[in-house]
């Protein structure tokens, strides 16, 4: 590969951000050092991304975004069992089946260490800018990448032959606009600024939002606030919730402390908290990467990784409702495949309908139950091995017991049989 008269024999991948997917990315890559030269670049000081706890909210040293959304008391939704890489399976704890944050970012250390991959990991660097150079043929294109060293606050250009981003998908949040907000007296703020649940003591809140995050931290509050109504419009939850907790309709609007619901109820609450996920972002890519972001929904991708006009460059991780771990790894080989020349990409055609949203854009990257599928797809074009069955089948069983018991199920114990694929779940009595 010629760049800038200079011939690299390898080829140089940089990968954006130093969390679970971007370990993911430079496990595999340096498991091939006769092809590939990777980077990364972390913008803090450590790895584990988003499950670096701090108990800080707002702007961090450098002014930069406080990116991690953990919250103090946060245990997995996921036993951990199933959260492990497919490579490295260590948490092997059966009850309770979940963990809390840190045993997931001791995991994390534990591979970074296992897989001897932080010498790759420049820290206190942030990616500002990704510019292809196009040249031809997109195997030939090259990327300009700005990166500048936050200590030193020194700017470099780099030049790369792959991209691989991997900034995370849950640290922009997702703020409704609530006509008459502003009229409210109370305390209103995101989850992504939640930590403790002391702060709601005494008091209502509403809960905006029952996806993973409302359901978790309604519960939590529950044990120090006077009333919790969780606030929504999906099918009402079937589980048994604290007795100072109900479901009610979405906000229609606020006057002062007065909440009108959808359904014309009137609620009083003295504390709002938003519940409502989190937005896609990468400020960094230059428009000419060409990658929008259109209602939530990132395009124009290939298997929801693979930019159709760069497909040198990959976004790991935007599927949702999925188990993140085992899918990035199917992902990040995949992407090394393409780059290896093992797979051939179909027609624009062919790649835009593949990645077709399902149903609504805002839900275009919801796989679900569709996530078997999709690993599926990837590993076998990939040429590499399928999930262990016991990940598909786990996470069916899971749902069910959180489905019905969202008060108790991370203290189940996860019981895998002797077969390897079968999992059951005990509850506790
Ligand atoms: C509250 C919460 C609870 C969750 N619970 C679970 C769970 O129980 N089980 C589960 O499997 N998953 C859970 N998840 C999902 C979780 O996000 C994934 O498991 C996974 O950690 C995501 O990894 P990531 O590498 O994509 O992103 P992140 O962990 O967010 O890492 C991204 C990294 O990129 C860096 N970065 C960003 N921009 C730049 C830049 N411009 N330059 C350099 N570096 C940059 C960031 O500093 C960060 O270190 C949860 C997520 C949240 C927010």
């Amino acid at each position: 590969m010629e760049i800038g008269g200079s011939v690299h024999k390898k080829m140089r991948v940089c990968v954006i951000g130093a969390g679970a997917a971007g370990l993911c990315a430079v496990r595999h890559l340096s498991s091939d050092l006769v092809h590939f030269e990777p980077a990364v670049f972390e913008l803090s000081d450590k790895v584990g991304g988003t499950w670096v706890y701090v108990d800080e909210t707002g702007k961090d040293d450098y002014g930069l975004p406080i990116h991690s959304s953990m919250y103090k008391n946060l245990r997995t939704n996921f036993p951990t069992k199933l959260m492990n890489f497919p490579d490295y399976q260590i948490m092997n704890q059966t009850r309770p089946s979940c963990g809390t944050h840190q045993q997931i970012l001791d995991y994390l250390n534990a591979y970074a260490d296992h897989f001897a991959i932080r010498r790759f990991i420049q820290f206190n660097t942030i990616v500002e800018c990704v510019q292809p150079i196009v040249n031809g043929n997109w195997r030939e294109t090259t990327w300009r990448v700005t990166i500048r060293n936050l200590k030193t606050n020194i700017e470099e250009e780099r030049v790369f032959d792959a991209i691989m981003v991997c900034n995370g998908h849950y640290a922009v949040p997702s703020v409704p606009k609530i006509t008459g907000i502003e009229t409210f007296p109370g305390d209103a703020m995101h989850s992504h600024e939640y930590r403790k649940p002391d702060i709601y003591d005494g008091k209502t809140v509403i809960v905006l939002g029952a996806g993973p995050s409302g359901v978790d931290i309604g519960i939590e509050i529950a044990s120090h606030a006077n009333f919790v109504y969780l606030s929504h419009n999906g099918p009402r939850l079937e589980s048994p919730l604290l007795t100072n907790m109900s479901q009610v309709m979405g906000v229609e609007s606020i006057d002062g402390d007065k909440f009108t619901l959808k359904d014309g109820t009137v609620l009083t609450a003295d504390a709002l908290l938003y519940c409502t996920g989190y937005e896609f972002a990468f400020p960094f890519l230059h428009e000419e990467c060409k990658v929008r972001v259109d209602d939530n929904f990132v395009t124009p991708l290939w298997k929801h990784l693979i930019n159709i006009e760069h497909p040198k460059m990959c976004l790991v991780g935007l599927p949702s409702r999925v188990i993140p771990f085992p899918l990035f790894h199917l992902q990040v080989a995949f992407f090394l495949a393409l780059l290896r020349g093992t797979i051939d990409l179909p027609s624009k055609e062919i790649m835009l309908v593949d990645t077709r949203p399902f149903s609504e854009k805002r839900h275009g990257h919801v796989l679900g139950n569709r996530q078997w599928k999709y690993n599926n797809q990837l590993a076998t074009l990939a040429g590499m091995n399928t999930l262990p069955e016991f990940y598909e089948n786990g996470y069916t069983e899971w749902n069910i017991q959180k489905t019905s018991n969202l008060l108790k199920y991370k203290d189940a114990e996860i019981v895998i049989e002797g077969d390897g694929k079968t999992v059951r779940f005990v509850m506790e009595k």
